[in-house]
Formats: C-alpha cells, sequence, structure tokens
C-alpha cells in the first residue's frame, strides 16, 4: 500500500565495498533525507564499512540538526558541512557530542568566537571555490594560519574544498587553491573535497604527496549502482472512465474513455507534478505536441509507468495518493499490483525502504 524503496541488498553492499576500496579515507556523507534511504541506515551502513575493514573513521553530515540521528548509530567522528556560525543549533551542542563533531569554518569572526567557547574545538577550515558558496578567500586563509598559531589548543583537523558538480576538470582549480592553503602555512596536511574523479584524485594525491586526501562523498557512493534500487508504487483503486465523466477534487472531465487509477505516492512523498527530466525539453516539448490528445488537455506526465509507459496525471498528485488517466487500449493493472517509479532520490521519502 505505499510508496517502496527496493534495495538489492547484495549488490548494492558489493558497490559501497567497491567504492570504499577506490577511495582510502572516504567520508561518507549522510545528510537530508539519506538520499532517500534514510539517515539512521545509512549512519549504520557506514559503521559497517569501517567494520569491513575500510580507512573510514568519519561521516559527514549536512547540519548541526543532523548530528543526534546519526550519532548514536555511528561511533566514530562527525564532520558538519554547513560552517559554524554564532547562532543556532551549533550553540546547543552537548558535550560529550561537541568532543566528536568536527565544525567547518569559513569566516575568521566564526573562528575567534569558536575558539573564545571551545578552546580545544576541532576545525575544518573551507577554502571558497568556484562555487561561491560558503568558506574564506586567499587572504582569510592566511588570516586563520595566523591566528591558529596563537591559538595552540584549537586542533585543526584541515582544509575543505567544495567544487562544482563535474564541469570538466576541477584540476587547475584545485591546484590553484592548494597553492593558498600551502600559503597560509596552516597546521594540517589533510585535504577534504568533493566531486573530484577518480583520475583527478590521483593526480591530486601525486602532485601533494605529503596530504592525505579525503574524499566526501554522497550520491557516488549511495547511489552509484542504480540498478540496485527500485521504487514502487502500488495501484490502490481503478474505476473505469467514461468520455466527459467528471471526477477528481476539481471536477475535471474525463477528455476521453479509459481508466482512472488511484496509486500509493503522493505530495507528502515529494511525488511532484512534474516528472524528472529524462528527455531533454525540447525533445519532450515536440513529443506533447504530437501526442495532441491527452497532454493538449492541460496534463502533466506523471513518474508512474503503467504498460511500459509513464502516464499522465488525472489531476495534481494528492497528499499521499495520485490520480493517473490511463487511455482505452492500455493494459490495465488491478488492485495490488505494483507500478515502476521514476523518482528523484534526494527529494523522496519513501514509505518503505526494503533491503533483500
Ligand atoms: C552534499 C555535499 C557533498 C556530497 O555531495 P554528493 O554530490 O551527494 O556526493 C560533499 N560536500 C559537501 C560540502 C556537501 O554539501
Amino acid at each position: 500500500m505505499s510508496l517502496t524503496l527496493h534495495v538489492d541488498g547484495a549488490r548494492w553492499r558489493a558497490h559501497l565495498d567497491a567504492v570504499a576500496t577506490a577511495n582510502p579515507g572516504l567520508t561518507p556523507v549522510v545528510k537530508g533525507n539519506g538520499y532517500g534511504l534514510t539517515l539512521p541506515r545509512l549512519a549504520r551502513r557506514a559503521g559497517w564499512l569501517r567494520d569491513q575493514g575500510h580507512d573510514l573513521d568519519t561521516i559527514a553530515v549536512g547540519t548541526y540538526s543532523e548530528l543526534e540521528t546519526v550519532a548514536s548509530r555511528f561511533d566514530g567522528d562527525l564532520l558538519v558541512l554547513t560552517p559554524w556560525r554564532p547562532f543556532g543549533p551549533e550553540l546547543e551542542l552537548d558535550e560529550h557530542l561537541e568532543r566528536r563533531v568536527v565544525h567547518t569554518v569559513g569566516r575568521l569572526e566564526d573562528l575567534v568566537d569558536l575558539l573564545d567557547r571551545h578552546p580545544a574545538a576541532r576545525v575544518v577550515l573551507e577554502r571558497r571555490t568556484s562555487m561561491l558558496r560558503h568558506g574564506f578567500d586567499a587572504d582569510g586563509l592566511r588570516a586563520a594560519g595566523r591566528l591558529l598559531r596563537g591559538r595552540r589548543t584549537a586542533s585543526v583537523a584541515g582544509v575543505a574544498f567544495h567544487l562544482p558538480l563535474d564541469q570538466g576538470s576541477h584540476l587547475a582549480e584545485v591546484l590553484r587553491l592548494m597553492d593558498d592553503v600551502v600559503a597560509a602555512d596552516l597546521p594540517t596536511r589533510t585535504l577534504w573535497i568533493s566531486h573530484l574523479s577518480a583520475d583527478e584524485l590521483a593526480t591530486l594525491r601525486r602532485t601533494y604527496a605529503d596530504y592525505v586526501v579525503r574524499p566526501r562523498v554522497g550520491t557516488a557512493l549511495w547511489l552509484g549502482d542504480r540498478g540496485a534500487l527500485r521504487v514502487t508504487s502500488t495501484v490502490l483503486d481503478v474505476h473505469p472512465l467514461r468520455r466527459g465523466q467528471v471526477y477528481g477534487y476539481r471536477g475535471r472531465t474525463a477528455p476521453r474513455a479509459g481508466h482512472l487509477l488511484v496509486v500509493s505516492g503522493g505530495t507528502a512523498h515529494g511525488i511532484g507534478l512534474t516528472a524528472p527530466a529524462g528527455e531533454s525539453r525540447l525533445r519532450a516539448r515536440a513529443a506533447v505536441l504530437a501526442r495532441g490528445g491527452l497532454d493538449a488537455a492541460g496534463l502533466a506526465r506523471s513518474p508512474f509507468t503503467v504498460d511500459g509507459r509513464q502516464r499522465l496525471f488525472a489531476e495534481p498528485p494528492h497528499m499521499q495518493a495520485s490520480m493517473l488517466l490511463l487511455p482505452a487500449g492500455a493494459r490495465v493493472p488491478e488492485v495490488g499490483d505494483e507500478l515502476d517509479v521514476r523518482v528523484r532520490y534526494t527529494t523522496t521519502s519513501f514509505d518503505r525502504v526494503l533491503v533483500d
């Protein structure tokens, strides 16, 4: 009766193991909706990877609010990716958690403030990249270096770069940023980095052989083998539909005869009016024009597949269910049948995650 994520357990674990083997110092990113797999499951799975003998002592969460969920399920260090600020939940950490947390810091005033509050804080200094999200510029990083030379109780766990998603090579940018890191003369030789290819990581490690490079990986780890994952929705009801018949919250009339399907999965699960992009927009638009018919009635394509095709929403998705139009001629599923669904994992909350 639910929107379900099915995981081929053996295949998924083999993939995780392979990624960890290929990435010494891997820092699994465990944030948000847990990439659809939930935070508790990912935190426990990171511990399992470490127990397999991988060099894995830290996981990264996105925000301070996520710490509590993962802290009881993974007993290593907890890097917070969102930079520390002098407000919000970071000021309410309890002492036992404070000792396990590695703070990301991206502004000099925050470094001063954090070390005033916790002189022995563990910090990663973020160097701003072309993403322009967070972090020190080159001068800021040098100033941080000077400050830290006078604050020896602080523990500097590394420098971090957060790079844009793979648009060509990042290596030139990384090597430029490394010049700033070296110039800042920081008391660390650890580099935390995201979104580098295997080749780029290898080159970086060769070029800066005195640095430990620690890749932070979320998507390519947890969702890297899509063949291990399958999403299904359950058919909850099937109604024959006459042309012109009225249905739904909005009293629409059926543009032609067929069937109305009520299936599990709605806005509360993150099912939106637009299906995840798969075709290019132009091609999709051309196909809509060519198909005419139901599309022309202003109906949107759903992510639910029936009889091999993604079907149209009969109306915008409801909170936990969706209504689909199935034109006459298509094979009609039965109540209880499962339909394949295309979702974006990072924005979907599943009712169940079944690992087999
Ligand atoms: C989310 C995040 C990552 C992981 O990104 P993926 O694309 O899921 O691998 C790495 N670093 C930072 C700073 C992030 O916020």
